[in-house]
């Protein structure tokens, strides 16, 4: 019998920017302007040991917009996973919207489109049906696209909102953080 059971894995759904890399109200478009909000490459390596995986749902319509390419969101990608993989973590998979807001499209949070795939995939490539879910993320965007697939939904504090929007938002979340380190740490003991 393997030690962990399908049922029993944990799957976190990130946003990246506000969450994991800081949120400066403009797109990041080059791998050297990245820079790491503290503790989240921390977050990430503990979520790692501890089994847990991780899938990054990102809005990146500065594509879309034209001021970024594909290449260029990817080169910023790959950077983040270098460095994510250096701090001792691990991202299972990640799925970019780059579509701009009046296009419509599926993948764009609020809607679930990219966390709807990573489940369907997960499925079909791993055979992996997580049960528990949650979605991190520091726009009400990204709580409302984890709730549409059964995310417990955390809101961390390190990106667009402050505790005084808290209570204005529509859809609430389930926990509030000041950010990732401290939602993981909660995470890890709530799951112990
Ligand atoms: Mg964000
Ligand atoms: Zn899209």
């Amino acid at each position: 019998m393997k030690k962990s059971s399908p049922s029993s894995t944990i799957l976190v759904f990130l946003d990246r920017d506000g969450v994991i890399t800081t949120e400066s109200g403009e797109f990041i478009t080059r791998p050297e302007d990245i820079t790491y909000i503290p503790g989240s490459l921390q977050a990430l390596r503990l979520l790692k040991e501890a089994g847990i995986l991780t899938a990054i749902v990102s809005n990146q319509s500065g594509v879309g917009r034209g001021l970024m390419s594909q290449e260029q969101l990817m080169a910023v990608h790959n950077q983040m996973m270098s460095d994510i993989r250096q701090a001792g973590g691990r991202i299972t998979i990640a799925r970019y919207c780059p579509h701009k807001p009046d296009e419509d499209c599926g993948c764009r949070k609020p809607k679930a489109g990219m966390l709807e795939e990573i489940l369907k995939t997960l499925s079909r490539e791993k055979g992996i049906i997580p049960k528990n879910r949650y979605i991190i993320g520091d726009n009400e965007r990204d709580i409302t696209a984890g709730k549409a697939v059964y995310c417990e939904p955390i809101l961390v504090l390190s990106g667009c909102l402050q505790q005084k929007d808290v209570r204005a938002l529509q859809v609430a979340p389930k926990m509030v953080f000041p950010d990732l380190l401290w939602a993981v740490r909660w995470l890890l003991a709530y799951n112990k």
